[in-house]
């Protein structure tokens, strides 16, 4: 099997790949083949990823035409999927066989090998990142012979976020829930002084919060509440707390001003199943604005409100070149790789307008303004932060280095962005 035809950019087009050469095998036989054959390659997913972490300085391998597998195993509450299906390939036949994952991130378009590489999340201060819930992969090594990890293997917790650098996911296997229902509402304008006391309490509101502000007037433009249908019951309303003077939007919303809220789930309360209600936008529309670049960094959670002011306090600078920042939680968990180690974290996500020349200096400030707080990258977005200021910032770094070199000594999946974080 030849190369085919390439994208020629990630998504979001601001980055252009090097490399001709993009295989799409049809069977793992072939592309054993081709692993063991090339002299470097990375696995490209949905190619969503802001940056060049997916590019290669040899070929590309996508897995978008193996054979779509999803199998449920029912009474061990997993599913075993390929890992080029897109979350939202997943959902509906999971949903159909009655189960569900337990959260998503804001756009169902993404690889599941892909997200998973990077630590992609969503938001819940009980639910960790969607990579949490791998408990087995299935890869083809650097010599193109098929490897099987499995939690509780003592490679399992540095492979698992692996930024394309371990060999190519042929699948994964995803610890499952029952299915379950969500309902979301919007609520608008809450002033940004109300977070110094009642963050917390906001953001444990529901299954899945979101906040959103455009940094422009001290408030926060919307807020996202994602709630179970099970336990609406159990909820206390957050309209009934007395520092709650957000107003429910009484029609649908998208994040950002103006644009249509067709190409968003359905909100004011209106129950639907967790795929349709968990992402903020739809799978058959172009999801956020399509014209953007993203940055965000991930930092413990008990330094959410000075953080926040410390953003606040470059809101100058920050505004003019912002479309939407958006204010997350994630749970800790134990992936050494993933920005949510060993911490309980509030993850700050900035969606730029797409001119990196004027974006690129504001985020060197964003990210000299957060780094009093040990603010972590995410690995598939636009950052500028020095690459012995990010090895610093996970402990398990080196580890995950050594392991590497284990997989890979002759460095067949590494690329620029790999050598530039990870070394050569
Ligand atoms: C509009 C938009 C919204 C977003 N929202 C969120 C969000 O809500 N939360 C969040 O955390 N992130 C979010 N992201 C970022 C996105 O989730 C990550 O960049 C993610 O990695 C994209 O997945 P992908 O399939 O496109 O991977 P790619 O960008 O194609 O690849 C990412 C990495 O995964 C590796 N990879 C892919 N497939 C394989 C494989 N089979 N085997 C080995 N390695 C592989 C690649 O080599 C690369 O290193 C968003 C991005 C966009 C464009």
């Amino acid at each position: 099997m030849g190369p085919a035809s390439r994208p020629r950019t990630n998504w979001a087009g601001n980055v252009a790949f090097t490399t001709a050469a993009l295989h799409r095998p049809a069977t793992v036989s072939q592309l054993q083949a081709i692993v063991s054959r090339a002299g470097r390659i990375r696995a490209l997913g949905s190619g969503h990823s802001f940056n060049d972490i997916a590019d290669s300085p040899g070929t590309q391998v996508s897995l978008a035409d193996l054979p779509p597998e999803i199998s449920v195993d029912s009474a061990a509450r997993v599913v075993r999927v390929a890992a080029g299906l897109r979350y939202g390939d997943l959902a509906r036949p999971l949903d159909q066989a009655g189960f569900a994952v337990r959260n998503l991130a804001s756009l169902p378009h993404i690889s599941v090998a892909g997200a998973c590489a990077t630590a992609t999340h969503g938001s819940g201060a009980a639910n960790q990142n969607l990579a949490a819930a791998v408990a087995g992969l299935e890869l083809v090594t650097a010599d193109g012979d098929l490897a099987e990890i499995r939690r509780g293997d003592a490679r399992f917790d540095g492979t698992v976020v692996h930024l394309g650098a371990v060999g190519v996911v042929v699948s994964l296997t995803l610890e499952v829930v029952p299915t379950f229902e969500v309902g979301q509402r919007v609520y608008e304008n809450l002033p940004l002084e109300v977070l110094d006391d009642h963050f917390t309490d906001l953001m444990t509101s529901g299954y899945s919060v979101s906040l959103f502000t455009d940094w422009q007037a001290p408030h926060l433009t919307q807020i996202w509440v994602k709630q179970a249908v099970q336990a609406i019951a159990d909820a206390t309303p957050l309209a009934q707390a007395p520092w709650f003077t957000a107003r429910p939007a009484t029609s649908a919303r998208h994040p950002l001003p103006g644009l249509s809220p067709d190409v968003c789930t359905q909100q004011l309360g209106v129950p639907g199943r967790w795929y349709d209600r968990l992402p903020h936008f739809r799978l058959d529309f172009t999801p956020s604005t399509g014209a953007e670049l993203q940055s965000e960094y991930l930092l413990p959670a008990v330094h959410a409100v000075p953080a926040l002011h410390a953003l606040d306090a470059i809101r100058d600078q920050v505004a003019p070149v912002l479309q939407v920042c958006e204010i997350r939680v994630i749970a800790a968990d134990q992936l050494w790789l993933s920005p949510c180690y060993a911490r309980d974290t509030v993850a700050l996500h900035f969606t730029w307008i797409p001119d990196s020349a004027s974006v690129l200096p504001v985020v060197t400030r964003v990210e000299q303004q957060l780094a009093p707080f040990g603010a972590r990258p995410h690995w598939g977005k636009i950052f500028t932060t020095p690459p012995q200021a990010l090895r610093e910032s996970y402990e398990r770094l080196a580890e995950f280095i050594r392991l590497m070199h284990d997989y890979d000594p002759a460095g067949k999946f590494r690329n620029a962005y790999t050598d530039r974080y990870l070394g050569s």
